[in-house]
């Protein structure tokens, strides 16, 4: 069972490298039992598509165009 620190290490560590199986489905288990490391991860994943959008170059306060 991993600990809140060993999965909010693999929620930034999965931006960079892939995580084996394992590393996958003991970091799912985990945020299906533990809200605060689901909310992390949720927030990692916000971001990422946050940076990933601003590096193409889309900026969300322009949609009214
Ligand atoms: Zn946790």
């Amino acid at each position: 069972m991993l600990s809140c620190k060993q999965v909010t290490r693999l929620a930034s560590e999965k931006r960079d490298r892939s995580l084996s199986l394992r590393e996958r489905l003991s970091f799912r288990m985990h945020l299906m039992m533990c809200a605060a490391c689901s909310r992390f991860d949720a927030q990692m994943q916000f971001m990422r598509t946050a940076m990933s959008r601003f590096s193409r170059g889309e900026t969300p306060d322009r949609e009214d165009r």
